[in-house]
């Protein structure tokens, strides 16, 4: 049997952070991760002759985020180009006046909704809706955006948890590739699943289908859907743990990405939405100025898209795309590739939000265990979930509070 000080468990944002943390300390440290590959979430795609990411793209907070400080250590390239969603002009097939009034309905919505107070009961986001309000649809879509599900289902307490500084960057060689980048000198053991964690005895026990690992110290750092879903497995069973993981269910968002041919017509940077009054994708045009569009499509819709099977996201994209630019973009399009997050086996979803009443589930599931299990991943995070930035912090402050119990036992 394999021993070592601390076993981490995932290789995402959060697992890379906190190994990173231990490595510094000098800590042995074996990180497991399931898949063939390191990043999760973050997952930067090569084969169009670009880095394309599947999964996070934006620093958020960019301003704040540790990650953009990473990057530039490594030597990679922080765009700052301003997201589309922030800049008017950007959103085109959108005649200005409705664009207009669906902004200012926009932020009487969200004006709405911040001032909620905390000591209050929580709602569902749907509740701060004008009842028959023409761009409550686009709002829901926003929401499937933001959240991965819909007005109705999220709590408003978390929402307004959330920290957002408004800035927003870019990293030129890919997000996925960042977290790659810095996980490197790690000890990664991949295609290496915890299945059980077992922690009755002086030692835990950590079992792989690759043998087990005695450690003494273990930070938990996979996505909420494995938890709810008992893999691994805490022997004795974490009912608390399972409870609060399924209270924070990870939302649908997938990308697509298309070739554009003969680009150059086309304005960088820009969005289009794809419908106003339904569920809808939304396509930022030529993003980093290359010849794409990548198309974002959450909630329910994504869900049944993916019921469909692979083609129907390039199907819907492609004739919301031609409503919007004429027929002829049909033939100029070429679709590349997409993401599939509830059906990948190691996530089964995007990430994570709370349901009205079970904003306090994010503390209860980062709460250490016994002073050895460590629990760490985006919905760890009260002010940062959903994001890689928020996943580092808590993978830092899991490690953190291993070197601080090592310190205490004087080891
Ligand atoms: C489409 C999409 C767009 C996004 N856009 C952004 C964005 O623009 N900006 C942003 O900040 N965030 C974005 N995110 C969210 C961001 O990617 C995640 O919040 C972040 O990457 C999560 O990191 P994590 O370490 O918590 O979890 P993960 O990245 O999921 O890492 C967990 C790891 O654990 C592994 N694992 C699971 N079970 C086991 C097991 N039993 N044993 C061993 N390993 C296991 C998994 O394979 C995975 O590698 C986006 C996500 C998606 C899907």
């Amino acid at each position: 049997m394999h021993e070592t000080d601390v076993v981490v468990i995932g290789a995402g944002a959060a697992g890379v952070a906190a190994a990173r943390r231990l490595a510094a300390a000098r800590i042995p440290t074996v990180v497991l991760e399931a898949r063939t590959r390191v990043g999760g979430r973050a997952w930067t795609m090569r084969g169009a002759g670009m880095p394309l990411d599947l999964g996070c793209g934006w620093l958020h907070s960019a301003d704040e985020n540790e990650w953009a400080a990473v990057a530039t250590t490594l030597g990679m390239s922080i765009d700052r180009t301003p997201p589309p969603w922030g800049i008017r002009r950007k959103t085109i097939g959108f005649p200005p006046d409705e664009l207009e009034d669906f902004r200012a309905a926009s932020e009487r919505y969200f004006t709405r909704l911040h001032a909620a107070d905390p000591a209050d009961a929580d709602r569902p986001a749907s509740d701060f809706l004008e009842p028959g309000n023409r761009w409550n649809p686009l709002l829901n879509s926003l929401s499937t955006y933001i959240s991965g599900a819909e007005l109705d289902q999220v709590s408003v307490h978390d929402l307004n948890n959330y920290h957002d500084s408004g800035t927003n960057w870019r990293v030129v060689e890919g997000y996925g590739a960042l977290v790659e980048a810095y996980a490197a000198p790690l000890d990664v053991r991949l295609d290496c699943p915890a299945t059980t964690i077992d922690h009755a005895g002086r030692h835990l026990r950590i079992t792989t289908p690759r043998g087990d690992i005695r450690a003494r110290a273990a930070i938990i750092a996979v996505p909420t859907s494995m938890i709810a879903r008992a893999l691994p497995r805490f022997v004795p069973a974490l009912p608390e743990k399972v409870e609060a993981a399924a209270k924070l269910p990870l939302g649908l968002d997938d990308k697509f990405f298309l070739h554009i041919d003969r680009a150059d017509d086309f304005p960088v940077e820009s969005r289009i939405f794809g419908a106003r009054d339904r569920l809808t994708g939304t396509y930022q045009l030529r993003p980093f100025g290359r010849p794409v569009i990548e198309c974002y499509f959450g909630g329910s819709l994504a869900r049944e898209l993916e019921q469909e099977g692979p083609d129907a996201f390039a199907r819907l994209a492609i004739d919301q795309l031609a409503a919007h630019l004429g027929a002829d973009i049909r033939k100029r399009l070429k679709p590349l590739f997409g993401s599939a997050w509830g059906r990948d086996p190691y996530a089964l979803g995007a990430y994570s939000f709370a349901r009205p009443g079970d904003a306090g589930a994010r503390s209860v599931l980062a709460a250490t265990v016994d002073d050895r299990l460590f629990f760490a991943g985006e919905a760890c995070s009260v002010s940062d979930y959903s994001t890689a930035h928020g996943a580092y912090r808590t993978g830092e402050r899991a490690a953190e509070a291993v070197l601080g119990v090592f310190e205490k036992l004087g080891a």
